[in-house]
């Protein structure tokens, strides 16, 4: 498994200097620290788990993000029991974004189920530029995502201000 931290940092349960300095520096987060120290203790029970690449993780209000490598991306999702138990021992809802994404795939990604119909930029009076997504159909009272989590996580992920808007109003 390839972490943010050293491998034997996040078995021990503590940071050596190294990381520790990465830490206090900001490049990377507790978040990183984290997620993974929980992957490694998964590991013992999820096999699977020691073959991926963790880029970045991030908690955005209890959710957690988990940025890795494009295929590591396709086969913990081809997986679907395999991506429940992680969520279950991880007690927290789970998102898998590829580290390699266009901007459109990372928003494809984080709005799954949800269908993107296209996404362009726009020019506020302002001066300052959005990205916005136009979601296919209307919004219904079943609408399953919540979209001011999605807009945090956008911006944390890749730094887009983002406009959701729907297809038919
Ligand atoms: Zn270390």
């Amino acid at each position: 498994m390839k972490l943010p931290i050293c491998n034997f940092d996040a078995k021990a349960g503590i940071l050596c200097p190294k990381c520790d300095a990465k830490l206090r520096s900001g490049h990377i987060t507790k978040a990183d620290v984290d997620v993974s120290n929980r992957l490694v203790k998964l590991a013992s029970q999820i096999p699977e788990l020691d073959r991926i690449s963790l880029v970045r993780a991030y908690d955005i209000d209890g959710s957690i993000i988990m940025v890795l490598n494009s295929g590591d991306v396709v086969s913990l999702r081809r997986d679907n029991v395999l991506r429940r138990k992680i969520e279950h021992d991880m007690g927290n809802k789970m998102w898998l974004v590829d580290a390699q994404a266009t901007d459109r795939k990372l928003l494809d990604d984080l709005f799954y189920p949800v269908r993107i119909l296209s996404v362009n930029q726009v020019w506020l009076p302002d001066g300052s530029k959005m990205t916005r997504a136009i979601i296919m159909g209307r919004r219904t009272e079943r609408f399953p995502l919540d979209l001011d989590l999605v807009k945090k996580m956008v911006k944390t992920v890749r730094g887009i201000e983002l406009l959701a808007e729907f297809e038919k109003q």
